[in-house]
């Protein structure tokens, strides 16, 4: 399709809009009623299971206790009838490879009864433990494709629940996935140890505060998806759209998000609609969303659910990345993912708030109105400064990809450079502790509109500050810096460990003052406080992280700034990582070193795909473009001179000048491209220093050619086109 038959077919895709969807009549079936429908929830099995049966599960799902594997059979006969009686003609374990995606391999329920008929089973067996044939999912070394074994175990923490689908629905099953050798070749299997860890050393701080009664605490994520949607004419007529997820080329629109019309603007029509859809199916499958609006870049959109455990969040995460883009093609649209579609506009990120708490003391890092007074507050806010600044690299790394790196470090995004926005009041508070004890707290106050008729609004006591990668907000940590198109698995498991190896740190060291003397524990933790904030201060940054005095303040307070993934990663293997990987054994050192070697596998191919994509794009669409229209001129020219008419050549030449930039930098980039390294790392930086530069360079060429070569030749659906038209 060209770019004027795609954009004619958009227009009409959008003037002739009609609702695809079947209206849900909200009157006769309430939200309420939707919401967790296709959930294998605690209300299901509460219903359904033998009163010990659910007990006993309970006590794992919420008290981490071992499962009892012995009940597998009669948990999975309730799920399969449950499962059956809503349509259910299949079972998959759904598992989250290193990818980043999501996998599943569906098996029907139907086994022949040896009389030529069938009945539906489903075993215990079948519940806890899958063996799909993993050979090719990426195992960095850990398998190799002989040794093809990997397994899927049952993870009760996270609920069962029903995929629809027009022609069927298939009960999925989330589960871990480890090889036959009980490594983890999986996004999942950390999130479970390292909350494990958490826990663990979170509750030893409660006791050194005397709570009688804790609970298991866990980490808690709500993570903010930004996303583009496009429609399809324009995406199906855009190769880099569909193979790299972003475009290679594009001149700057005329107008662009100078305006900041489009943030919090009011949703067109087709995009609600694609909304009440896509959050309709959520709701069905039991992901708390709550949170819609336009974002910041023309067609960029943003959801949000409510917070829950980091691994049932992680988990709908997931889904809800595949329900946006399954939803949107219903509507005629492309839901992109990725972190920087379009030059010159905001990218996209996924915002991770993190907390950790429990049914017992509730919210951990929740200040109330007077942080000085709540010294556990404070113990865990420190616990989590030090982590942050100690492990900075890992958080770093555990962000980086091709795609982020195009985001982190323009003016739209957190710097790479990893600091923590903690707001006036709390830095103030750990001021006075530096300076020996603090004993105010500032007051929030209350912010006057000026309008008489408006209430008085209570004034949050931190203020929003967009440009941190890592912002304290009222009652949690929001991890700004993650990458819209990742799992949050990643950084989820990086906060975890790094804040249960602080947490260690600190109640080791409350614990070896006190000796269980409660009396001395006041004076042990402004001892520890004192000394965390003053060893690791530097990493608290209020003010603009966009600007270019940040970056050589940063510099000298020794703060790291890793620009690429290329520079970023290798720290997923470094002594401190896997120190503390290990000794909370979330992961092992060969785990880490496998994923080190995907991560920088996938930096590559995702580079020498986008490499490959510029060269067939700048050949077969955008040469001969511009080939056509300088011959349209040139003949031009040769009519006009055969009448004695000048012509102006300007733009005759200035295409002839193009055209031979484009072709000299296709060459060079084609010679860039033919390279083999010794090692994944070599190439990696290969690709980065010389593979995307030489990319860049033919693009310029072709912008150009794209403000040049007349509108009815162009190839290409427009970024004026593709943001705009919706
Ligand atoms: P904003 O855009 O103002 O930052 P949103 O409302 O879009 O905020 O998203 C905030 C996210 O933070 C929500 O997912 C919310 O549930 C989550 N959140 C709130 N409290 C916690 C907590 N204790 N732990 C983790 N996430 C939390
Ligand atoms: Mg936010």
């Amino acid at each position: 399709m060209s770019g004027s038959t795609a954009r004619l077919q958009a227009i009409a895709a959008v003037t002739n809009y009609i609702n695809a969807s079947d209206p849900v009549d909200f009157e006769e079936t309430h939200s309420g009623e939707l919401f967790g429908s296709n959930v294998f929830s605690r209300k299901v099995m509460k219903a359904r299971l033998p009163k010990e049966i659910f007990k006993s599960l309970i006590q794992t799902i919420e008290h981490g206790e071992k499962l009892d594997a012995s009940l597998a059979d009669v948990v999975a006969s309730a799920m399969k009838d449950w499962a059956i009686e809503k349509g259910a003609t299949h079972y998959t374990h759904v598992f989250y490879p290193l990818t980043g995606s999501t996998a599943e391999k569906h098996d029907s329920f139907l086994a022949p009864d040896g009389e030529g008929g069938a009945v539906n089973e489903f075993s215990g067996q079948q519940l806890i433990q899958g063996e799909p044939d993993a050979s090719s999912f990426p195992s960095g070394g850990i398998r190799q494709t002989f040794e093809a074994r990997g397994y899927t175990a049952w993870d009760v923490t996270s609920p069962a629940y029903l995929l629809e689908n027009p022609n069927g629905t298939t009960l999925c099953i989330p589960t871990a996935f480890v090889s036959w050798t009980g490594e983890a070749l999986d996004k999942k299997t950390p999130v479970l140890r390292s909350m494990q860890a958490l826990g663990k050393q979170a509750q030893r701080i409660l006791e050194l505060f005397g709570h009688s009664e804790i609970g298991m605490v866990s980490s808690t994520a709500g993570p903010e998806q930004e996303y583009f949607l496009v429609d399809s004419n324009f995406y199906y007529a855009r190769p880099d759209l569909i193979n790299a997820g972003r475009t290679l080329f594009g001149a700057a629109p005329p107008k662009g998000q100078e305006f900041d019309d489009h943030y919090f603007g009011a949703i067109p029509g087709r995009v609600l609609a694609f909304m009440h859809d896509a959050e309709r199916e959520l709701f069905k499958l039991g992901v708390p969303i709550k949170t819609r609006h336009n974002e910041v870049a023309p067609g960029q959109y943003e959801i949000a659910p409510v917070f829950e455990t980091s691994n049932v969040a992680t988990d709908h995460q997931q889904l809800v990345m595949h329900t946006l883009k399954s939803t949107a093609t219903k509507y005629g649209m492309t839901c992109i993912t990725h972190e920087k579609p379009f030059a010159g506009v905001n990218g996209s990120g996924k915002h991770v708030n993190f907390s950790l708490g429990n049914s017992t003391q509730g919210n951990l890092l929740d200040p109330g109105d007077t942080p000085h007074a709540n010294a556990q507050f404070m113990v865990f806010c420190a616990a989590v400064i030090r982590a942050v600044s100690t492990h900075a690299k890992l958080l770093r790394a555990v962000v980086a990809s091709a795609g982020n790196d195009h985001r982190l470090g323009a003016n739209e995004a957190p710097p790479a450079i990893i600091s923590i926005f903690l707001g006036d009041q709390l830095t103030d508070v750990f001021e006075q502790i530096k300076g020996g004890g603090a004993r105010s707290s500032k007051k929030s106050g209350t912010l006057t509109v000026g309008v008489d008729v408006l209430p008085p609004l209570p004034k949050d006591a931190g203020d929003r500050n967009r440009t941190s990668p890592f912002a304290f907000t009222g009652n949690r940590f929001e991890f700004r810096a993650v990458a819209s198109n990742q799992s949050i698995s990643g950084p989820l498991v990086a906060m975890n460990t790094i804040v249960a190896e602080s947490l260690d740190y600190v109640a080791t060291e409350l614990e070896k003052v006190t000796k269980g003397d409660a009396k001395k524990l006041n004076a042990a933790i402004q001892k520890i406080l004192k000394s965390i904030i003053t060893e690791h201060g530097s990493v608290i940054f209020n003010g603009d992280g966009y600007s270019e005095e940040w970056h050589a303040e940063a510099a000298e307070r020794g703060l790291p700034n890793l620009k690429t993934t290329v520079d970023a990663l290798p720290a997923l293997t470094s002594k401190e990582t896997l120190a503390i990987f290990s000794k909370y054994k979330v992961l092992s050192k060969r785990e880490l070193h496998s994923r080190l070697e995907i991560y920088l596998e996938q930096y590559c191919m995702t580079v020498g795909v986008e490499a490959n994509l510029t060269v067939e794009m700048a050949k077969t669409n955008i040469y001969p473009a511009a080939v056509r229209y300088q011959g349209e001129l040139a003949s031009s020219a040769a009519s006009l001179k055969a009448i004695d008419v000048e012509f102006d050549r300007t733009t005759l030449d200035a295409v002839t000048a193009a055209i031979k930039g484009l072709l000299t930098n296709i060459a060079t980039l084609e010679k860039t491209m033919d390279h083999e390294a010794k090692t994944m790392l070599a190439e990696a930086k290969h690709a980065c220093n010389k593979t995307l530069p030489a990319m860049l360079e033919v693009r310029k060429y072709a912008d150009e050619l794209e403000g040049l070569v007349a509108d009815d030749l162009w190839p290409l659906p427009t970024y004026q086109e593709i943001l705009f038209i919706k």
